[in-house]
């Protein structure tokens, strides 16, 4: 694992985040006034950082180590070693290198979300799975859901994900497109960032079956206003607004 470091704050570098997700960022941390950018590989990139070599396994153990148990929404979300403890819906995760152990806040509030809307026996689609929690939470709740990903490596952890879940999910190569042919869907939950969702916006519309909803986070709340203006331009209407941290989370129904 390489780190490309970063000097300033996620706020300050906010215009390069979707930049180095673009170019292959696993993972982002702010540390000590620097930007930390996760990579299985050095590149050439020309925003000024410095690249360092992190041992994989000392890097790996240690942060499997700190990890804890976290609540979100109705769910106690844990990683296999933890004691079976906590009050709410157990969801399992064993954390590898794809997103989605419930430690970040937009995976929480998309939990949450996903809490309210689901109705049981509903269709879900999680766009941009990662490790498939979303998906599988879907499923705990009574949802027929599927996890779509354009990241072929995260598609084994998501489905052993499912497996330690005992629930059935099916997971998919690929990105709303390739999902489409396997809807419409009453829910399409996306943890993805404010500049896709724009893009995406008069897609979802074609994934969603009538009275369908959107789940939509990853969305930096000063960016918030760029979805809600390619929502509307679609004809979206607003459900809700969540926040935590300086991240949001929008509801919208057809
Ligand atoms: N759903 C998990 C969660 O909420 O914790 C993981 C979210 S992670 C922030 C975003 C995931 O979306 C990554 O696994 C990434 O590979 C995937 N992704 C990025 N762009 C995508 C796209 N256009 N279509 C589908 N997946 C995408």
């Amino acid at each position: 694992m390489w780190v490309y470091r970063l000097k300033g704050t996620a706020a300050g570098l906010d215009p390069l985040i979707p930049e180095l997700f673009d170019r292959g960022a696993r993972g982002l941390e702010e540390r000590e006034g620097e930007v930390w950018a996760y990579f299985p590989a050095p590149l050439d990139l020309p925003f000024g950082g410095v690249w360092e070599e992190l041992p994989d396994e000392d890097w790996l153990a240690a942060w499997r180590r700190d990890l804890k148990p976290v609540r979100a929404g109705p769910f106690w979300v844990r990683a296999p070693w933890h004691p079976v403890e906590g009050e709410g819906i157990p969801l399992v995760v064993e954390p590898g290198m794809a997103f989605g152990t419930g430690h970040h806040e937009t995976t929480r509030l998309a939990l949450a979300a996903l809490a309210r809307h689901l109705r049981p026996g509903e269709k879900v689609l999680d766009l941009g799975t990662g490790s498939g929690i979303l998906a599988i939470a879907a499923a705990k709740l009574g949802g027929e859901a599927m996890g779509v990903d354009i990241d072929a490596s995260v598609l084994p952890q998501a489905e052993e994900n499912a497996r330690k879940n005992g629930v059935s999910v099916r997971f998919l190569l690929g990105s709303l497109e390739e999902a489409l042919p396997h809807g419409p869907f009453d829910l399409v939950v996306a943890n993805l960032f404010a500049e896709l969702h724009r893009e995406l916006a008069p897609r979802y519309r074609q994934a969603l079956a009538p009275g369908g909803r959107l789940l939509l986070t990853g969305i930096l709340a000063e960016k918030a206003a760029l979805v809600k203006e390619g929502l509307a331009e679609e004809g979206f209407s607003p459900l809700e607004e969540e926040g935590e941290g300086e991240w949001v989370l929008l509801a919208y129904g057809t």
